[in-house]
């Protein structure tokens, strides 16, 4: 019996619908259109290419069953993307999509040592009082080598982090640090790694986090006392992630603890892997031996990408987002960002989201109006004087008074905020932005950074301050 795309679809809906909210229901799925069905494949069509990663994030398991129940186990959903105004074309525009049916990475069993088993372990990752240890790998596959464009910028890293993913543990890049400014691709290679362990060695207990987030969690182990879970906990893992590591630095009892789980893992051929803005050398307020550590592997660099690099990720952006466009302006695109990745995708997502909105085409003119834009809003770089004298009026005083000796607590704290905007804003070091501002040693800026992140958390007054002053420094 051959099915028709109504019926099956119609089939479908009957128990979505009985199991997510009406309004849900009404957004995302009576949109859907049946296209055909062939086999086990159910073609739909979407209004979206946002419509449809949408879906594939939040109903993806939903569907599936559907799916499943209708077609049979090997069920496969195909999307068809409308696109409303695609460039040079009349009749809509349309791309197939096939349905990743990659998310969510399965969860990952852990056998806990003997000891422990005797009583419950604690994830901290998991609201107490679950007994099973599973640890999600926190992984997003959307990050993976396939989206990741090779150039001269990445070939190091990129090429190093392939053969981790191969062998973890195994080769000489343990721990394999990636370094580099911001936007250029950090956090996406480290996940890719992950996700190709995954792909290869499913067994494998792979964790990806960010520093900030595991410094929280080691805070509330203290508080909870159950710092030493915390530890067994990180060292049970195969391939541990880390993500933006310059954040623990100046946080002593969190580089303590990670570096005896780091001593752990390494000598059990376990396999860590550490993103950083800074290299090594740069990094400040790490302990030395921790430093040492990260020094043992591979540090790679992410450099900014050239121009070639960027047309190249400009293309297979456009590729994936099935999405047409002329070739000088992709060119121009890449001819006038250059600073990094992020950057390269925000122009394009604002040209495709511009041009689909008002049904205007690709046009030079819109594509430089957006450029044009974009780069004088970032271009427009903070100097440290700047910032000391929008400080200064703020805080109704003159630059004089605030670079002064006195030990006022107001004009100290005025004093404070500009050195923390200047290390926040600028590239300068920490004694360029002291020297600067009130002939100061890069200990009392390193100070006042601090100052300010303590008193913005507890003091409200304060960190309306802070609120105002980014307003003023960034617009
Ligand atoms: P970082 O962590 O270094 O700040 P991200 O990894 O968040 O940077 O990258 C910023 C954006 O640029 C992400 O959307 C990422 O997918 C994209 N990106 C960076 N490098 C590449 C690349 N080589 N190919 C494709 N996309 C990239
Ligand atoms: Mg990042």
């Amino acid at each position: 019996m051959t099915k028709i795309a109504t019926t099956v679809w119609e089939e479908c809906l009957s128990f979505i619908k009985d199991n997510i909210k009406p309004q849900a229901y009404k957004t995302w799925f009576e949109p859907i259109k049946p296209m055909k069905v062939s086999g086990e494949v159910l073609t739909v069509q979407v209004p979206s290419k946002f419509f449809y990663e949408w879906l594939e994030e939040h109903y993806i398991k939903l569907l599936r069953v559907a799916l499943v129940r209708e077609l049979g186990k090997d069920a496969k959903l195909v999307y068809e993307v409308k696109m409303e105004n695609a460039y040079s074309s009349n009749s809509p525009q349309i791309v197939k999509i096939p349905s990743s049916n990659r998310a969510p990475l399965k969860s990952q069993n852990v056998s806990v040592p003997l000891e422990l088993k005797k009583r419950e372990l604690r994830n901290p990752f998991v609201i107490p009082g679950l007994q099973k240890v599973k640890i999600e790998s926190q992984l997003n596959p959307n990050y993976n080598f396939q989206s990741f464009v090779e150039g001269d910028s990445n070939r190091l890293a990129r090429s190093a982090g392939m053969a981790v993913a191969n062998k973890p543990g195994g080769t000489s890049f343990n721990p394999l640090l990636i370094y580099g400014g911001v936007g250029l691709g950090k956090t996406h290679l480290a996940h890719a790694i992950g996700v190709q362990i995954k792909d290869k060695y499913a067994d494998k207990t792979v964790l990806y986090i960010s520093s900030e987030k595991f410094t929280q969690q080691y805070i509330d182990s203290v508080k909870g006392n159950t710092r030493n879970d915390f530890i067994h906990f990180y060292q049970m893992i195969d391939v541990l992630i880390i993500d933006d590591v310059q954040f623990l630095s100046g946080k002593k009892g969190t580089q303590d603890v990670f570096f005896h789980i780091f001593n752990h893992l390494h000598q059990n051929g376990k396999q860590v892997i550490l993103t950083s803005d800074k290299a090594p050398v740069d990094m400040q307020d790490i302990e030395q031996r921790l430093l040492s550590r990260f020094k043992w592997g591979l540090s790679a660099e992410l450099q900014t990408p050239d121009f070639e690099t960027r047309i190249s990720i400009l293309q297979n952006k456009l590729f994936r987002d099935g999405v047409e466009m002329p070739e000088e302006i992709v060119e121009y695109v890449a001819k006038n960002i250059k600073s990094n990745v992020r950057e390269l995708e925000g122009v394009l997502i604002s040209l495709i989201a511009q041009a689909s909105f008002n049904k205007k085409e690709f046009t030079m003119t819109l594509v430089k109006q957006i450029v044009d834009k974009f780069v004088k809003n970032t271009k427009r770089e903070v100097s440290i004087d700047y910032i000391q004298k929008v400080v200064s009026k703020y805080f109704d005083m003159d630059v004089a008074t605030l670079q002064s000796k006195t030990r006022k607590r107001h004009i100290v704290q005025a004093r404070q905020l500009a050195m923390y905007f200047a290390k926040r804003m600028t590239k300068s070091s920490l004694a360029s932005i002291g020297s600067q501002i009130g002939k100061r040693d890069h200990a009392t800026v390193l100070h006042a950074c601090k100052t300010v992140d303590n008193l913005t958390e507890t003091d409200k007054q304060f960190k309306k301050y802070v609120e105002d002053l980014t307003n003023k420094l960034t617009f």
